[in-house]
């Protein structure tokens, strides 16, 4: 895929673009930045940039056959290195440094991508940073990390730098609208994946508007009704029915409505809200509290599932937390 089609950091794509243009790109780079932010698609539009049979401007045309051959995995010259396991261990990176040291076989530019560059094994790491101490002409090896710390210094110092933010609400909401999603949908999802695009594919809708539902009724039944009958039975509820790992995600669903509430307290306006589709009833429900109160609770939900790894017993936590 070229620059031009992939979504969000935009800045990125003119500085590679620029890189490829002048002839300044280095042989080693290392790719930055939260999960899911299409760090792994950025190295392999810059391999195709770098091998297209009729690129333009620093970018690739995406058709021709070395686009083609990237796309699929399948170029010679283009290789990628993921962990095996845990880590990614010194066998896999040998033989790439060695290949390393030869011209292209079929294109113009050897690129090897190592994706989560931060899990090589100290070996592994020490045969890149040979190749990168000596680098072969013609070689380029990008580094894909969301923990760049994590790096070998010696390694960092001998790459250049490129850093990835995450992507905008807007950006994420046209690219799910693009794949198909309706409009509504999209648009909460994109507020919910919190600029990552792996996490708004890997995001079920339809089991996070069914916690919302009871997550809403419990919010209104705290600061609306206030009715002690009703928390207790949703203490009980999330304290004792249900899995741990499944009351730990209504939490985070409570969190992100309590989020909502307390930015239309602030005046933050609905545009400033995750769950934008159900804004009528949050800016209904904000009437009835302060801000102060919406810290309050989501101080002491904070403090229960932190005494969740010491035992605590999550019915009575619950109870504390919500009924005063
Ligand atoms: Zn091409």
């Amino acid at each position: 895929m070229p620059f031009s089609s992939l979504i969000g950091n935009e800045r990125i794509k003119k500085l590679l673009g620029r890189l490829i243009g002048d002839g300044r790109l280095g042989q080693g780079l290392i790719f930055a930045g939260p999960r899911g932010v299409g760090k792994y698609q950025f190295a392999l539009s810059l391999a195709q940039a770098l091998n297209c049979e009729r690129p333009a401007e620093g970018d690739a045309c995406g058709r021709c056959a070395a686009c083609q051959r990237i796309s699929a995995a399948e170029h010679l010259d283009v290789r990628t290195v993921t962990p095996d396991g845990q880590f990614i261990k010194i066998a896999q990176t040998r033989e790439l440094s060695l290949e390393a040291q030869f011209r292209p076989y079929e294109g113009r530019h050897r690129v090897i991508i190592v994706d989560d560059a931060d899990r090589l094994r100290i070996e592994a790491s020490n045969s890149i940073l040979k190749t990168l101490e000596e680098p072969p002409e013609l070689s380029l090896i990008v580094l894909v990390t969301s923990k760049p710390y994590a790096l070998l210094e010696t390694i960092r110092s001998r790459c250049q730098r490129i850093n990835f933010g995450p992507l905008s609400a807007t950006e994420l909401e046209n690219y799910l609208l693009a794949a198909g999603r309706p409009r509504e949908k999209a648009r909460l999802v994109a507020r919910l994946a919190r600029g990552s695009i792996g996490s708004a594919i890997g995001v079920d809708l339809d089991e996070y508007i069914e916690k919302r539902r009871l997550m809403m009724e419990l919010a209104e039944a705290l600061f609306v009704q206030r009715d002690t009958v009703r928390l207790i039975k949703a203490a009980e509820y999330l304290g004792k029915k249900i899995e741990r790992d499944d009351f730990i995600t209504h939490i985070d669903v409570l969190m992100t409505l309590l989020s909502d509430l307390f930015r239309l307290k602030v005046g933050g306006g609905a545009e400033s809200i995750i769950n934008l589709d159900v804004a009528d009833r949050l800016s209904r429900a904000a009437e009835s509290v302060t801000p102060e109160s919406i810290t309050a609770v989501v101080e002491r939900l904070e403090s229960v599932t932190l005494g969740m790894n010491r035992n605590l017993n999550r019915q009575i936590a619950m109870e504390a937390a919500l009924i005063i």
